[in-house]
């Protein structure tokens, strides 16, 4: 019966597949941490327990990480039980569940659920003492995937100041065993092991606890290991996602049934509801490892990797913006140290100033006023008119002129030639003062004053070489500077003409040269009797004249009778006794000057006409 066969065929068939789904083996996957016989050894227990509870085989599978995510791709894995970091990637990759069960170890009969780093070092290494210790040092680690043996240590150095991957020099050693011992050797500085890792080679004998020291210990009473990080929950328990809801479920409540021998230190006594894997995910992302090695924590370097391109165009275009901002300021900033070289290479004092004040100044000027910087100069004095000292002429300057402040004056007098005495510590100096103005605005302005020293100029130009007292020319300046302040303030002027008498036999008898010598003398000692406003100038060959502002004509007169007095009496040298003869007035009001000079000149040979050595004031 061909119809009866193919149903027994079908039923056949339909039992094989349902007692394949129904009595199948588990295939447990283990993240080997140390070596493979001993995860095997460590895991028996629970397999045969899970065998029994579940009423499967479970088979035991140590794998690396990669091929543990290998196998799980293949659909060849029901569980996993892998370290916290790895769980967590595996789980972004939506390749499992969620952690099913946290694995409790026991050292010394206390339980914990928890894991975290040890730092050794050897013994002897003083040196090491605190994390900061490590920076510039060779650190053994048994790999840059492992928990307990790199990630924690990395993310418990970061936290501290210490970037691995910038301030130690890594070597990977593939496995704990191997990191331990690279350090009790000396072959490396430190090394990095996963917590209980320590106690279960002591016990192993594989360990002196002499020969090694724990950096950055934390001490925990409810942590019964070693550890100089701070905790993470111990490994997860995962299932693949292709297993049934009650499967998943199954496995769990076994999982949370099992009761381990306690045999040893280090080992797996039970497993408990999930730890928080929270803290894992904050260490990830900080240490950018999967599944957050690309990740989108909030940083500078995300920000970068979502916006690069925008940001990239902000940032040239700032950049190009400060730039110019930077060149602009620094050519300003040249330009000026430019303008303020030029002004120091001139010889003469230059300044700058603003309708307040002085904006700068070269460093003649500051010689001249003798102060270190304008700054200083400015805490004593607003303006150079403070060293001003009045002239014999309407051609100097002074703080003020008239209504007008001196630099006010010089602007709106452009056509004039102005001069400046400066005296500064008794060294008076004359300048041609020159001010151009380089901008203006409304009341505002800033102009550039020059002072040019004609000190030896203006001694040359106005000084009789022979004498050394004013010449005529200087005179006249002089004179008319006196008849200006005499119209402005109604005080008397007056003047002595004087001429030696009989001065050609003197020359005759002893020589120009000897003659010379006497009107040296006789200037020198009229000018000895004059008070500091009178001038004495030569007004020609023998013949002198005095300039006497506010004095009145009885005051002349008195004056030229006394310097007639001192004239007979003086001793010349080579010549012995001389004498002169003196014509005194006083200006006259509505006068011209020529006529006054006139008028005086004629009372001098009035004197001569008289017999000499007279005074004839009138
Ligand atoms: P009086 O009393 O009339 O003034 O007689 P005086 O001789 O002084 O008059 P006079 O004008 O005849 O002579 C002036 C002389 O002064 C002529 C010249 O030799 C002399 N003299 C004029 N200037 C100089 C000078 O610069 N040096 C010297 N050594 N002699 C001068
Ligand atoms: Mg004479
Ligand atoms: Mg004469």
């Amino acid at each position: 019966m061909p119809i009866q066969k193919q149903k027994l065929f079908f039923l056949l068939f339909f039992i094989f597949i349902t007692n394949s789904l129904v009595a199948h083996s588990l295939t447990f996957g283990i993240f080997t941490y140390r070596n493979a016989q001993k995860v095997m050894s460590e895991y028996e227990p629970i397999a045969t327990y899970l065998s029994k509870e579940l009423n499967v085989t479970v088979v035991i599978k140590p794998l690396t990480q990669e091929e543990l995510e290998d196998e799980l791709n293949k659909g060849t894995l029901d569980i996993v039980a892998t370290n916290p970091t790895h769980y967590l990637s595996l789980q972004k990759q939506h390749k499992t569940t969620g952690a099913i069960a946290t694995l409790v170890k026991q050292h010394n009969h206390i339980y914990t659920a928890n894991l975290g780093g040890v730092i050794l070092t050897h013994s002897n290494r003083a040196d090491i003492a605190s994390l900061k210790d490590l920076k510039g040092k060779n650190i053994a680690i048994p790999g840059k995937k492992f928990l307990g043996g790199f990630l924690t240590q990395n993310y418990e150095l970061l936290e501290n100041g210490v970037d691995v991957s910038k301030d130690v020099t890594l070597l990977e050693l593939g496995s704990h065993d191997r990191v331990v011992q690279a350090v009790v050797d000396g072959t490396v500085d430190a090394g990095f092991i996963r917590s209980g890792i320590y106690e279960e080679l002591v016990e192993e004998g594989l360990l002196n606890p002499r020969d090694v020291s724990v950096v950055h210990e934390y001490m925990m009473d409810y942590f019964p290991l070693k550890v100089s990080t701070t905790l993470y929950p111990e490994w997860a328990i995962v299932a693949a996602k292709k297993l049934d809801v009650d499967i998943i479920s199954k496995i769990a409540v076994a999982l949370y049934g099992y009761v381990g021998e306690q045999k040893g230190n280090n080992v797996i006594v039970g497993f408990t509801i999930p730890g928080d894997y929270a803290e894992i995910d904050r260490l990830a992302r900080a240490l950018r490892i999967p599944p957050y090695e690309m990740a989108p924590d909030f940083t500078s370097k995300d920000i970068f990797q979502k916006y690069g391109n925008n940001i990239s165009a902000i940032v040239i275009v700032i950049v190009l913006f400060i730039g110019a901002l930077w060149s602009l300021y620094q050519k300003a900033r040249r330009e000026k140290m430019y303008a303020q070289s030029i002004l120091n290479a001139a010889p003469n004092p230059i300044i700058i100033r603003n309708e307040q004040t002085i904006v700068s100044a070269n460093t003649a000027f500051l010689e001249l006023v003798q102060y270190d910087s304008l700054e200083a100069f400015k805490k004593e004095h607003n303006s150079i008119s403070d060293f001003f000292e009045d002239g014999e002429t309407d051609e100097y300057l002074r703080a003020r002129m008239y209504d007008q402040s001196w630099i006010e004056y010089i602007l709106s007098n452009p056509q004039t030639e102005l001069k400046a005495k400066v005296n500064v510590g008794e060294k008076v100096k004359l300048y041609r003062v020159k001010a151009s103005l380089l901008e203006s605005k409304g009341d505002t302005y800033r102009v550039i004053v020059t002072f040019d020293d004609i000190s030896l100029l203006v001694a040359q130009l106005t000084t009789d070489s022979l004498t050394k007292v004013p010449n005529k020319m200087h005179f006249d300046l002089m004179f008319k500077y006196a008849l200006n302040i005499h119209k402005r303030e109604a005080k008397p002027l007056s003047l002595i003409f004087f001429d030696v008498d009989y001065f050609k036999r003197v020359n005759d008898m002893y020589g120009h040269l000897v003659g010379d010598k006497i009107l040296y003398d006789m200037a020198q000692l009229v000018k000895a009797s004059l008070r500091k406003t009178d001038t004495v100038a030569r007004w020609g060959g023998e013949e002198f004249v005095v300039l006497l502002p506010n004095t009145s004509l009885a005051d002349a007169k008195n004056l030229a009778e006394n310097l007639r007095v001192k004239i007979e009496s003086k001793l010349f040298e080579d010549v012995g006794h001389l004498t002169s003869s003196f014509g005194v007035s006083e200006y006259l009001e509505g006068e011209k000057s020529t006529e006054f000079l006139e008028r005086v000149d004629k009372l001098l040979y009035e004197a001569k006409a008289n017999g000499r050595n007279l005074v004839i004031a009138r």
